[in-house]
């Protein structure tokens, strides 16, 4: 079978790979009928996921059918369709137990799929811990109304009920990229007075516009963006603000917009250190929650797809065949073409 693999720092290639087989009874074989690429894939690719396994297949977000199940996986049987979550998880564990799945204690607990273990972006997988890794996929749902359940839109549902969003609040986004652009759409369904989308790329302020994800969109490069915020509030600054833009600016943007006792999400990766300036924020009384998402909501995520309040697919910006990965990586990673998310079919 074709398969995206990360060769190590710099280098990924398609190669040819043999099918994946049952290794332990709570395993599940899937058949790949949509991957994605994600951002985390760029940064492996980069070298600055230092857990990422060289010769790993790469992709953690995709959905398929299984195609064959362990002796002890009881939730899903052969031939139904399924969302696979970016996190395999024990469920077992004093973090799992807590709802913490992301610091499963499992070797292959947290996330492994395409890291350190074999991912998507190919034909079949193991996955494994397939009780708590798969979710049916409700029928009226299509695969691309699904595809992101496991990792874009569990991050953007993870960031927005940590943030504690209450009714009529204000709530600021950082980075209209794909993980910021599900956030406001979860944060959506804590219904806010306003969900404030910040960016300096145009274009993405202008599609989060165009898909109704947010009602204010600010450019931090031309504006300021603390005093937008203070205008919109009283002087207060915003109630909750979810960064996932990871850039260089845009943590101190997070903190310095926020309102005093505000929940700051920090849900970007960053490749470069942060600051945390303690003094200069001293008595701001902030809190903040930072980290991967634990991405245990794949069922609610779902029955809110079904339910028409969550729209995945509107990020799907381009579709391609498996073949055809290479070219989709290099528009992903130069943001061509407009390019927020690509459905790659096997
Ligand atoms: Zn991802
Ligand atoms: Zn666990």
């Amino acid at each position: 079978m074709q398969a995206v693999v990360y060769r190590g720092k710099g280098e990924i290639c398609m190669e040819d790979r043999p099918l994946p087989q049952l290794e332990k009874d709570t395993d599940a074989i899937v058949r790949v009928t949509l991957t994605a690429i994600c951002t985390s894939d760029l940064h492996i690719k980069n070298g600055s996921v230092p857990r990422a396994v060289p010769g790993t297949i790469l992709g953690h977000e995709f959905v398929g059918v299984v195609e064959e199940t362990g002796r002890k996986v009881k939730s899903v049987h052969a031939g139904q369709r399924v969302a696979v979550n970016v996190e395999t998880f024990c469920g077992e564990c004093f973090f799992c137990k807590r709802g913490f799945v992301n610091n499963c204690q499992d070797e292959n607990g947290g996330w492994a799929l395409g890291c350190r273990i074999d991912g998507g972006q190919t034909e079949y997988v193991r996955v494994p811990f397939a009780d708590q890794a798969l979710t049916p996929i409700p029928d009226q749902v299509t695969d691309e109304q699904a595809l992101f359940t496991g990792d874009l839109l569990s991050t953007g549902y993870w960031a927005a009920k940590i943030g504690e969003i209450r009714q009529g609040d204000t709530v600021l986004v950082l980075g209209a990229g794909p993980a910021g652009l599900c956030a406001m759409m979860c944060a959506a369904l804590y219904r806010p007075a306003r969900i404030v989308a910040a960016d300096i790329d145009r274009s993405r302020l202008e599609f989060a516009r165009k898909q109704g994800l947010a009602d204010e969109f600010v450019d931090p490069s031309e504006v300021s963006l603390t005093e937008a915020l203070r205008e919109w509030t009283q002087g207060r600054g915003a109630d909750v603000v979810i960064e996932a833009a990871g850039g260089k600016d845009s943590f101190r943007l997070a903190w310095q917009a926020a309102r005093p006792n505000a929940v700051v999400v920090i849900a970007a990766m960053y490749e470069e250190e942060q600051i945390l300036p303690l003094p200069e924020m001293y008595g701001k009384n902030l809190i903040f929650k930072t980290g991967g998402v634990d991405a245990c909501n794949c069922r609610e995520i779902l029955e809110l797809t079904a339910r028409g309040k969550l729209k995945g697919e509107c990020l799907i910006t381009h579709r391609a065949p498996l073949a055809d990965a290479m070219e989709i990586y290099r528009l992903f990673e130069n943001k061509e073409e407009g390019i927020i998310k690509a459905a790659l079919t096997p």
